[in-house]
């Protein structure tokens, strides 16, 4: 079983044991494996099995550590922060954030713009701009909040929400089942009725 440590713990002066091969050494001699949303793998240096599993750093545990930051560290906070903020004023947070429309049915689009200062979701009717918001990366959770917040508000007026070509690489970042964990929330919130038709 992997450990797992916070990143600001002192987890390189630590001594680990490989179950699988017998290796025996300092956490700083373990080798960054897969890197995950929230944590980072380090494994056997002789083996590569999973030794270790560090958690990465919360803005609030970024602060609580700054004196320990170098430069390029603290820029990177900084501006995460900034983004948080930003978020959490702009986000789109229930139904009534968003306008009536009229007609019967309609789809949305899950579009994209970047215009080199800001990126942002684009939600369109056609060329209309129904809510836009900071586009989160690999944002495919943001998604499913979004589009089950675009249901309640539209119900079966909205049959439903297409990413557009250019919202990809934001929405589905690195994460190889992100395409498809997009897809099972479209076909949840909008096609199981069209199979009992
Ligand atoms: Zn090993």
């Amino acid at each position: 079983m992997a450990e797992i440590a916070n990143y600001f713990d002192d987890w390189k002066a630590g001594h680990y044991n490989c179950a699988n091969c017998g290796w025996v050494g300092l956490g700083s001699a373990l080798e960054a494996g897969e890197l995950f949303a929230d944590l980072t793998e380090f494994g056997c240096p002789a083996c590569r099995a999973t030794l270790l599993l560090v958690q990465h750093p919360t803005l609030e545990e970024w602060r609580a550590n700054w004196g320990k930051l170098n430069d390029a560290q603290r820029r990177h906070v900084e501006a995460a922060e900034r983004f948080h903020s930003q978020f959490q004023q702009e986000k789109l947070r229930g139904p009534e954030d968003l306008p009536d429309i009229s007609n019967p049915t309609f789809f949305l689009n899950w579009d994209f713009s970047d215009d080199g200062v800001s990126s942002r979701t684009v939600i369109r009717l056609g060329d209309q701009v129904v809510f836009s918001e900071p586009a989160v990366f690999e944002g495919y959770e943001r998604f499913a909040e979004v589009a089950t917040i675009l249901k309640a508000k539209y119900g079966s007026q909205l049959t439903d929400v297409i990413p557009t070509e250019s919202s990809h690489l934001y929405l589905y970042g690195d994460k190889l089942s992100a395409p498809k964990l997009v897809k099972d929330t479209r076909h949840q919130l909008f096609h199981d009725d069209l199979t009992h038709a």
